[in-house]
């Protein structure tokens, strides 16, 4: 165990996780889509800080715009003076948006998004009745705590808002497992129907969805199936809110925003994570309509700082620049088709999309769920020189979800680890 760790438990509280247990990892620097630790080991790192370092590390222009503010000897001020590196985002985010007439207001991170898209939604629809979708997760805060369906990261039953929960696209199991795409629309806009006809009296706020869920194991609906609840939810004027935090900027592949595959678009889309590049940046857009109903006054100090409005620029400039999108369809594919010809009996399910993909271990023939031989994976992935990340209600979903700069070979150079570490774990498998 390191002296840091030591420390580290010495002085945080016992509720923040750390991968690797007494072998936690310390990360001193990175290149690309390596990072080094304090040993000296290089790792391909395909997590990217929970789909966050989406540009990769080290990144010459983006390193640079922060550097070229932070020159100006002003970090920040606050946001009661004109920045304009953060019009010019909010500019380009508006646009990229789908909404007509876009409104858009920063904040540190994306619970603070999905704070904010609450309270305007609760404000301009006059209730704080919420659906949200079980396993998924939207933050840590009161609010997003409680709209959150994932017993893993959800401490609190203080709420303050009523919530009612909708089945998720789980394929494996309960009552959408093995459901056809068509069938599990019908199931899932009956299940909506039945709720809002028996708890609700269809005054209810909005529904936030994941249109991937991210910490909930990569688990994603049919296409079309946010579109089919937005039918029902505009016969009640009930907002759609999208949290694009994990899905948004092209990660997906085939879209820029997750939203996107399902032929809807949201009244307000949450982001963050990911245009930052590691700088603390989130934030919601939605319509004038939606954004401007909040009565009071608001205001985030460090919500949009120049600092981090700079990274957003420059990261956002880069994903279109590089055509980052048709990368992460392009070698998302190629990770994709990989795991797919893999034939273990502990791999239950491969999915995913672009650069966001999930594989989901189970006992052998089964459907119930194998933590143990997915935390062996994770860690002969580490031996092996790969990182990856972990999720899922059951803890049992390794989550892929490397940098969208991602290059051919180094997909392929992941692939051979993660091959060979679910091999071997699946030797080891006791049946
Ligand atoms: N929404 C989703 C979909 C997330 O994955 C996360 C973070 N894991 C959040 C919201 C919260 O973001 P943050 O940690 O920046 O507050």
């Amino acid at each position: 165990m390191s002296e840091l760790l030591d420390r580290h438990r010495a002085v945080m509280p016992a509720w923040m996780p750390v991968y690797y247990g007494d072998d936690a990892l310390e990360i001193v620097s990175g290149r690309g889509r390596h990072v080094t630790d304090a040993t000296g080991r290089t790792y391909l790192d395909f997590f990217g800080g929970v789909l966050t370092t989406m540009i990769g590390y080290d990144v010459a222009e983006i390193s640079d715009a922060v550097r070229s503010q932070v020159g100006t000897g002003v970090a920040h001020t606050s946001t009661l003076y004109l920045i304009r590196q953060q019009v010019e985002l909010a500019e380009k985010i508006a646009r990229l948006s789908g909404i007509p007439d876009a409104r858009v207001f920063f904040t540190n991170s994306g619970t603070e998004a999905n704070e904010s898209a609450l309270l305007m939604a609760t404000n301009v629809r006059r209730s704080n009745q919420i659906l949200a979708i079980k396993n998924s997760y939207h933050g840590r805060t009161f609010g997003t705590m409680a709209i959150t369906g994932h017993r893993t990261w959800s401490s609190s039953s203080l709420s303050p808002f009523t919530v009612n929960w909708l089945a998720s696209a789980d394929r494996l199991r309960g009552r959408m497992a093995r459901l056809s795409d068509a069938d599990l629309i019908d199931a899932a806009v009956d299940d909506l129907r039945e709720v809002l006809a028996t708890v609700t009296a269809g005054d209810v706020a909005a529904l936030i969805a994941e249109p991937i869920q991210g910490v909930g194991g990569f688990v994603a609906g049919p296409d079309g199936l946010l579109g089919a609840y937005r039918k029902v939810l505009g016969e009640h004027g009930i907002l759609l809110i999208a949290d694009e935090v994990q899905t948004g900027w092209g990660r997906t592949g085939d879209h820029f925003w997750g939203y996107q595959a399902h032929g809807v678009t949201p009244d307000l889309i949450t982001f963050a994570k990911g245009i930052g590049n590691g700088y603390a940046l989130g934030g919601v857009v939605g319509s004038a309509e939606v954004m401007n109903a909040v009565p009071a006054i608001s205001f985030s100090t460090f919500g949009g700082n120049p600092v981090s409005a700079a990274a957003g620029n420059a990261v956002l400039d880069y994903v279109l620049d590089h055509d980052l999108q048709g990368n992460a369809r392009r070698v998302g594919s190629i990770l994709l088709d990989g795991l797919r010809a893999l034939s273990h009996g502990i791999v239950g399910a491969v999915r995913g999309r672009g650069l966001m993909i999930g594989i989901e271990f189970v006992r052998p023939g089964t459907t119930e769920p194998d933590p143990a031989a997915t935390l062996r994976v994770f860690d002969l992935c580490r031996e092996g020189g790969l990182l990856v990340g972990k999720g899922g209600l059951y803890g049992n979903v390794l989550r892929i979800g490397p940098p969208l700069t991602l290059t051919e070979e180094e997909a392929r150079d992941g692939l051979t680890v993660l091959s060979d570490a679910i091999a071997t774990a699946d030797a080891e498998a006791v049946f």
